[in-house]
């Protein structure tokens, strides 16, 4: 192991170790976060709020819920899009939530309280880079997401608030044009399911325990959406082409491989099953047969970033960073630097260990962060590329991004006070440090308070 591959293992042993184990973690796609707010922006715009401000969060969890928490914000289970079998089902989800965050149905917790939570985030697979993951798009909601998604599983709706957040839900697919036959489909395999669980008061939070459901509540819903014009529109083919793909690339994530490949026969030459299956060889390290189903991808579309990030991760994660540059390169160059995308790409330009890469590395790192700054993965390996370059300062700044992301506040405080005295004054990294080391300190304090029940902490300044 060189030298270099050390400091990298080292880095990694490092942060997997400061993360505690979440229940739940944010799982962060690049495809996936980006279908999800496309079917989510015309209900959004129909709701009243800004497209920009709503994030549309997926979290690892296979019980089937959804919550809105932190302002605006709608947490999706893993399991709820296991459970669904259109994008209109996960439309008339996202309606209904939509209408308890209008309603102004969302406790607001402290922030102090929020801040002393963490998330770990998944990238997907095993390896470093799967461990380490990547925060989000998800503005400021994403760091509370660990504690807000505990709190989803006992904060229970109001049969008043459920009432109208059905009724604005059904204005919103209303107005959006999108039929209410998916949203009934949905509520009326919760309600079956309800049945059938009913005994089992232990089973996890599903989402008619958060969201009490009736008939009544399915009866009402009924007769809004029949009588609206949308009812018989039809379905937005290309979201559910797109559906089906997040549905099998998440099952070829998620569920055991022996599952996904009964679910996703060789048969099943179909590209969501090519995806699933793509994902369960891979992480059954049956590296050969990942290759190939991700090739048979690229032959039905040579330019699909998501089928070039999927061959790239492979090759990566497989040990093999060389090869894993040119798909990863053109999925970052066809997604205009997608900042997940392109953070994987900086991996794998790190991970050749050559020197020659390691300007591009930086470059494309830079452009992640820019434009997604809760990355703490891509942080990361800007701050590994800073210090095989020499750049300490710059290397210690991006530590004190990555940590502060991570809750390691006074892990920040030092690598922030190191950078904002060894980088030009007044320069905008120096200013940068500045700031994140009064960031870490507030968060610290809020921190501090909040285990004290509110009191103030001066110990923490
Ligand atoms: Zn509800």
């Amino acid at each position: 192991m060189s030298i270099f591959a050390r400091l990298l293992a080292l880095l990694a042993a490092t942060v997997i170790a400061a993360q505690p184990v979440a229940a739940q973690s944010v799982l962060r796609d690049a495809e996936t976060e980006h279908f999800l707010n496309d079917i989510a922006e015309p209900l959004v715009e129909a709701a009243g709020l800004e497209p920009g401000n709503v994030d549309i969060v997926l979290l690892h969890d296979p019980s089937i819920n959804a919550f809105v928490a932190g302002g605006q914000a709608v947490y999706i289970h893993s399991g709820l899009i296991d459970a669904a079998d259109t994008a209109e089902e996960v439309q008339g989800v996202i309606a209904h939530e939509l209408g308890h965050i209008t309603g102004g149905h969302i406790l607001r917790y402290g922030e102090g309280a929020a801040a002393a939570s963490k998330i770990s985030l998944l990238s997907m697979l095993a390896g470093v880079g799967a461990v380490l993951a990547g925060a989000g798009d998800a503005a400021m909601g994403i760091m509370m997401a660990g504690q807000q998604a505990a709190l989803g599983k006992f904060l229970a709706f109001t049969r008043t608030q459920e009432s109208s957040a059905d009724a604005a839900g059904a204005q919103y697919l209303s107005d959006a044009g999108i039929s209410g036959r998916g949203s009934l489909a949905f509520f009326g395999k919760l309600l079956n399911q309800e049945y059938r669980y009913a005994r089992n008061q232990d089973d996890d939070a599903t989402f008619s325990r958060t969201h009490p459901l009736s008939g009544d509540r399915i009866a009402s819903l009924r007769l809004a959406y029949e009588a609206d014009p949308a009812w018989d529109a039809a379905a937005n083919a290309e979201h559910q082409r797109r559906f089906e793909r997040i549905k099998a690339k998440l099952s070829g994530y998620l569920a055991k491989p022996s599952e996904t490949l009964r679910d996703y026969p060789e048969s099943d030459q179909t590209i969501p099953a090519l995806y699933a299956r793509a994902y369960a060889y891979h992480k059954n390290a049956r590296v050969d047969r990942a290759l190939d189903a991700a090739d048979a991808l690229l032959v039905a579309d040579p330019q699909d970033p998501y089928f070039l990030e999927l061959k790239g991760q492979v090759l990566l994660e497989s040990g093999r960073p060389d090869e894993a540059l040119d798909p990863l390169r053109r999925a970052t160059a066809l997604t205009n630097a997608e900042p997940l995308i392109a953070a994987m790409f900086g991996h794998a330009l790190i991970a050749t260990e050559d020197k020659v890469h390691f300007e591009e590395a930086e470059s494309v790192l830079r452009a992640a962060v820019g434009r997604d700054r809760r990355n703490p993965f891509a942080w990361y390996q800007l701050g590994v590329v800073h210090a095989a370059r020499g750049d300490m300062p710059r290397a210690r700044l991006a530590s004190a991004e990555q940590q502060v992301m991570n809750g390691q506040y006074a892990l920040a405080i030092r690598s922030a006070g190191f950078a904002e005295a060894a980088l030009p004054t007044g320069s905008p990294d120096w200013l940068r440090a500045q700031d994140i080391g009064f960031q870490a300190r507030a968060l610290l304090e809020q921190q501090c308070e909040a285990q004290n029940g509110g009191r103030e902490c001066q110990s923490a300044r």
